[in-house]
């Protein structure tokens, strides 16, 4: 649901919150709400607690930080199945099976406090040393489409650092996500930790996320979305880990091993009905291979649709919202089998994805689609392909991929693509570490903000001190 709300009310609100800061009703005190386990009705509330929450993380050490880590990694594991079928039951979305996965992955990849090894210098000057300091109480708004792996890697990375968190969860998921903080919430205090390191409004709203954006005491904000959430909390002048779209397109060229294409792409592209912003939404083939990479990737239980039917289905499920097509509610996250039936056609629930042949300017291929139809693009040769690449990313500078043999080739294409992840020879599942990559996973990649595959340290702060003319122990 869209609710609008106008530059008045946003000055309105933020200018109660700084009356609030200035009355001192924001200090952490007797009467502040209790909530329940981190869940609280009033966003204000919510930052409270989990401000007092952080004056009192503070004094413990990254020992214990690893102790509550590894509890909320405990959390993922213990409640992976019922997470993933509360995710499946509330937002209609993706593949349980898959999901649970999703949740394996965070738990074993996310990265946590070995991210966070301090630096130091020494010279004839003295020594310096760097270490990475909280921010305080981080504001984070998650996605429908990874609900709860969203909100429990966020938890591992930022409480790593130091932080605190508060919750603006996507409101379909709104009842998962607050039964995730009450769990994570429970397991660290039997752990010996605060309460309330994490905290959310039960009742999310545009409203309670503009209330969290300006608030004083959420110092830095973390936003896991489309391009509309990403600019809404850019108004705000503090900084912000933007998490925004993608459109990964992948290269398909004469010299590529198409068998391996069809097989990467199939395995990535329907995991979890693509609904993650790293799979693959768009595919470009070189004319002179591209019907054997069509009958190769039909061969991977995929069904092809004919050019008539790609845009019947286009039509249903794909509408224009300003500058960019989206995919509609009902037709995001859907298995094969669904999607087919809008054009009066009975699959079995096991096939992965609907292809067919478009122009490279269909609503297919320029909607960030996230579901299981997937556009195939016949170009001319590796150059053209390249362009029409760079053309369907929209500059996102998010994901792309290529199928090569020709290494210079893959060279050419990344440095065009200049995205924060690029996949050369594989699913672009795999670009992002865990389980089918290599190095740590993350459910946060900020392309807009330029941190790319987050960790840790894109939560905290550097800060260095200097001892000047001693403590340099080794040499003269
Ligand atoms: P969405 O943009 O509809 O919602 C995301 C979140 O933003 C929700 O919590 C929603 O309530 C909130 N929101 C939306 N507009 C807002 C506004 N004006 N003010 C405040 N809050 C607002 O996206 P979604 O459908 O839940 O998730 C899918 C999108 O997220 C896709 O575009 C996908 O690429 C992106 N995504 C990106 C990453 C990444 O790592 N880059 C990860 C997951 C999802």
């Amino acid at each position: 649901m869209q609710v609008k709300i106008s530059e008045q009310e946003i000055q309105d609100i933020v200018r109660r919150v700084v009356e609030d800061v200035m009355t001192g009703e924001l200090k952490s005190s007797p009467t502040m709400a209790s909530g329940d386990w981190g869940v609280f009705d009033d966003m204000n509330d919510a930052i409270h607690a989990a401000h007092a929450a952080f004056l009192e993380y503070e004094s413990f050490d990254i020992q214990d930080r690893k102790r509550f880590i590894d509890a909320v990694r405990r959390v993922t594991l213990d409640f992976k199945e019922e997470f993933s079928r509360m995710a499946v039951e509330q937002t209609g979305m993706g593949r349980a099976e898959h999901k649970i996965t999703k949740h394996i992955n965070v738990a074993k990849h996310a990265s946590g406090v070995e991210f966070l090894q301090p630096k130091a210098w020494s010279g004839k000057n003295g020594m310096a040393l760097e270490e990475y300091a909280p921010w305080g109480v981080i504001g984070n708004i998650s996605p429908s489409t990874h609900p709860s792996p969203t909100m429990l890697e966020n938890i591992i990375s930022q409480l790593s650092g130091g932080n605190t968190i508060v919750f603006n969860p996507h409101p379909v998921a709104k009842k998962l996500n607050a039964y995730v903080i009450q769990r994570c919430n429970q397991y660290i205090v039997s752990e010996g930790g605060p309460k309330n390191l994490v905290t959310c409004v039960a009742d999310p709203t545009l409203e309670s996320a503009q209330v969290m954006f300006g608030h004083p005491l959420t110092k830095l904000l973390s936003v896991t979305g489309g391009p509309g959430v990403v600019e809404a909390a850019m108004k705000f002048s503090k900084p912000v880990v933007a998490a925004g779209p993608g459109n990964p397109p992948v290269l398909i060229d004469e010299t590529a091993d198409l068998k391996l294409a069809a097989a990467e792409i199939t395995m990535s592209a329907s995991f979890d009905n693509n609904i993650l912003c790293i799979a693959e939404k768009e595919i470009f083939v070189v004319e002179s291979v591209f019907n054997e990479f069509m009958r190769l990737f039909q061969a991977q239980g995929n069904k092809k649709l004919i050019v008539s039917q790609m845009d019947q289905l286009g039509k249903k499920a794909l509408e224009l919202q300003g500058k960019y097509y989206v995919i509609s509610r009902h037709h995001v996250g859907k298995n094969a089998n669904l999607l087919a039936r809008d054009l009066g056609m009975k699959l079995s629930e096991e096939v992965p994805l609907l292809f067919g042949e478009t122009d490279k300017d269909h609503p297919w291929v320029v909607a960030e689609q996230m579901t299981s139809c997937i556009p195939v693009v016949r170009v001319k040769n590796f150059e053209e392909g390249v362009e029409a690449c760079f053309k369907a990313e929209h500059g996102f500078e998010h994901t792309s991929s290529i199928f090569t043999r020709d290494m210079n080739r893959a060279s050419i294409f990344a440095r065009r693509m200049k995205t924060d992840v690029l996949v050369i020879n594989g699913g672009s599942l795999r670009g992002n570490g865990g389980l089918t990559g290599e190095g740590y996973f993350s459910h946060t990649i900020a392309s807009p903000t330029g941190q790319g595959i987050t960790n840790p340290r894109d939560f905290c702060r550097r800060r260095r001190i200097m001892t000047a003319h001693s403590l340099r122990f080794v040499g003269s």
